[in-house]
């Protein structure tokens, strides 16, 4: 199997250029961020304020899989609940639990199985896939992500506040940067892909190049 990993801040991208560039290979699509986001779901549905064994059991014994770009749940579909701003702000909670990554970087390990894969997240190339075949590390300017968010939140009819926003990127920075596991940071292997003022064709055939050359380079 080929696994190219895409770790990154959030609203850096990651989704429309793994999207994209697992289309243009032929590769399915990972967001493993979706994975977290249906885990603080489930944890604002429990109405607990603590994380129990009980819960760890539930999510466990839970199914994920893919279609096209989005996670199924036990076979159901889930997208547009997954990005309310209610779980944005929970998520990277749930994302410092140690038991709760453990769980998702299995779940992880165990969908990409089936094929070649475009995994995006926080600590794909660091923990999930260390061996995979490239990883990229997106960024951008958190007035460039907050921007993306926004337009995001406005197309889907959904409630969006550009401050709010902002202030939610920049929550999510520090929280998802300093937790003690798997901290946001690139794989010392890892491309550095800066996309500020560069357009999605633009940032996929970056990394579309890199891929072919190394490709390349592994054949010759
Ligand atoms: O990618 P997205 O912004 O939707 O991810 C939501 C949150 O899930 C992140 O802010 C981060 O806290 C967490 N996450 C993570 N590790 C991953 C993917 C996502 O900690 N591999």
């Amino acid at each position: 199997m080929i696994y190219i990993a895409i770790d990154g801040p959030a609203g850096s991208g990651k989704s429309s250029v793994a999207s994209g560039l697992a289309r243009k290979l032929g590769f399915r699509h990972l967001n493993t961020g979706n994975i977290y986001r249906m885990v603080a779901l489930l944890w604002l549905r429990s109405n607990q304020p603590d994380f129990s064994q009980d819960f760890f059991e539930m999510i466990k014994a839970k199914h994920f899989s893919v279609v096209d770009d989005a996670i199924l749940m036990d076979g159901e579909i889930h997208e547009d609940d997954l990005r309310t701003l209610e779980v944005g702000k929970v998520v990277s909670k749930v994302a410092e639990i140690p038991e709760i990554r453990e769980i998702i970087t299995d779940k992880s390990r165990e969908i990409v199985k089936s094929g070649n894969f475009v995994v995006e997240g926080r600590d794909i190339g660091t923990v999930v896939l260390p061996d995979a075949f490239l990883k990229i590390f997106l960024t951008a300017s958190v007035e460039e992500r907050a921007k993306r968010r926004y337009r995001e939140l406005v197309s889907k009819n959904l409630e969006a506040n550009f401050e709010d926003i902002i202030d939610e990127i920049r929550q999510r920075d520090s929280i998802d940067s300093s937790r003690e596991v798997a901290p946001l940071k690139p794989a010392a292997d890892a491309v550095l892909v800066l996309t500020d003022g560069l357009s999605l064709e633009e940032v996929i055939e970056k990394i579309y190049v890199l891929y072919t050359e190394r490709m390349k380079s592994v054949k010759d």
